[in-house]
């Protein structure tokens, strides 16, 4: 079994709140929404970060970003939404699965960084 959190809602093993689903990727809703729409989208083969891809990987990848179109209108951001991967100590990614938000909703989601 594994350690991973997004591994074990792949495997069925912990709730999500699913709302797309192929062979290869699972979307669900994030459960500390940051915005009206608020979706991760992952392989369901781990992948800890984008620090840890390589070529093998570039199919998953464009299909996490070729359907998130798709999932932010059926998700109510009919009018373009942002996609965020962070990766790392340095993107301050937590939780260590490869996974895209999508954050949208009816209204702009705001600016992208805060200047430093
Ligand atoms: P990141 O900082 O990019 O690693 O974001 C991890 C995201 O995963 C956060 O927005 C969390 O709210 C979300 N998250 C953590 N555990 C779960 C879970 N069990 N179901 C849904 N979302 C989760
Ligand atoms: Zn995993």
């Amino acid at each position: 079994m594994s350690a991973c959190i997004f591994c074990k809602i792949v495997a069925g093993e912990i709730p999500a709140a699913k709302v797309y689903e192929d062979e290869d990727i699972l979307a669900f809703k994030d459960i500390a929404t940051a915005r009206p729409v608020h979706v991760l989208v992952i392989p369901k083969k781990h992948n800890t970060s984008l620090a840890t891809v390589s070529a093998d990987d570039a199919l998953v990848l464009g299909k996490i970003l070729a359907k998130a179109n798709e999932i932010a209108v059926a998700q109510g951001s009919p009018d373009g939404f942002r996609v965020i991967i962070n990766t790392g100590r340095v993107g301050q990614q937590e939780v260590p699965h490869l996974h895209a938000h999508i954050v949208g909703g009816p209204d702009p989601v705001g600016p992208m960084l805060k200047r430093i």
